[in-house]
C-alpha cells in the first residue's frame, strides 16, 4: 500500500543525493497523508544510491511502523511533531547541506539578501535552537520557527524546509543552500546588502 507516497519520497531522496543536499546516509524527508494519517519517510542507515521503493517506511501518526523492512529515519519524531503542530504542512525535507549548516554552526541567521528568498523562504532564514537529534524536542524547537516561516537553520545540526507538498519543500531546501552559499561568498568580498522592507513589499505586491 501507499506506493505513490513511497515513490515520491524515493524520487526526492535520489534528487537530494544527486544534488548534494544529502550526503552518505544523512538527511531525511517525509510526506504526510492527512486522510489516512500515515507518514512515508526515508529509512535509517540506507544509502541513497541503492535505495528502492521497498526501503521507504510507512508509520502511523504515533510512529508505529506499518510497512518497510528498515527502521524509519532516526528523526521520525521531529517529522511527526511538525505534521501534528502545523496542519498546512504535508512534507518535510531535512538536510545537513554544508553552507546552510555552516551558518547554523555559528548561530548566524541569513538576512534577506536575495530576491528568491522572499517567495521561496519567506524572507530571513532564522536559526532554531539546539535540541538532541532524534528527540521530539527537536520537532518542538523547529516548529517555533516553522510556524512563521517555511524554512529554518537548525543550531549545530542542519537545515529544514517544509511545504504543502514535497515539490515545494524540496525547492525550499535547494534555496536554503543556495542562499547560504551566496551569503557566504558575498561575506568574503564585501558587506552584503540586505533588501529593504520597502523593496520586499513592492516586490510581493507586484506578484498580484
Ligand atoms: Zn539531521
Amino acid at each position: 500500500m501507499y506506493t505513490k507516497l513511497k515513490e515520491e519520497v524515493l524520487k526526492y531522496s535520489k534528487d537530494a543525493f544527486a544534488g548534494k543536499l544529502f550526503a552518505g546516509t544523512s538527511g531525511n524527508l517525509s510526506v504526510f497523508d492527512r486522510e489516512n494519517k500515515v507518514m512515508a519517510i526515508t529509512p535509517s542507515s540506507v544509502r541513497y544510491e541503492t535505495m528502492t521503493v521497498k526501503d521507504i517506511v510507512i508509520v502511523d501518526q504515533d510512529g508505529i511502523k506499518l510497512e518497510g523492512d528498515h527502521k524509519p529515519s532516526s528523526e521520525w519524531k521531529m517529522h511527526l511533531e511538525i505534521f501534528h503542530q502545523l496542519d498546512t504542512v504535508n512534507a518535510v525535507v531535512h538536510t545537513h547541506s554544508p553552507y546552510a549548516t555552516s551558518f547554523a554552526v555559528v548561530n548566524k541567521e541569513i538576512p534577506t539578501i536575495l530576491i528568491e528568498m522572499v517567495p521561496f523562504l519567506g524572507g530571513d532564514l532564522k536559526v532554531s535552537k539546539y535540541a538532541s537529534p532524534g528527540s521530539r524536542e527537536l520537532g518542538i524547537s523547529v516548529c517555533k520557527v516553522l510556524r512563521n516561516s517555511p524554512a529554518s537553520l537548525m543550531q549545530n545540526h542542519g537545515a529544514i524546509a517544509v511545504g504543502e507538498d514535497l515539490s515545494k519543500a524540496y525547492i525550499r531546501a535547494e534555496y536554503i543552500e543556495d542562499a547560504a552559499k551566496i551569503y557566504h561568498h558575498s561575506l568574503q568580498i564585501g558587506k552584503p546588502r540586505t533588501m529593504t522592507e520597502k523593496e520586499i513589499k513592492d516586490w510581493v505586491e507586484s506578484w498580484d
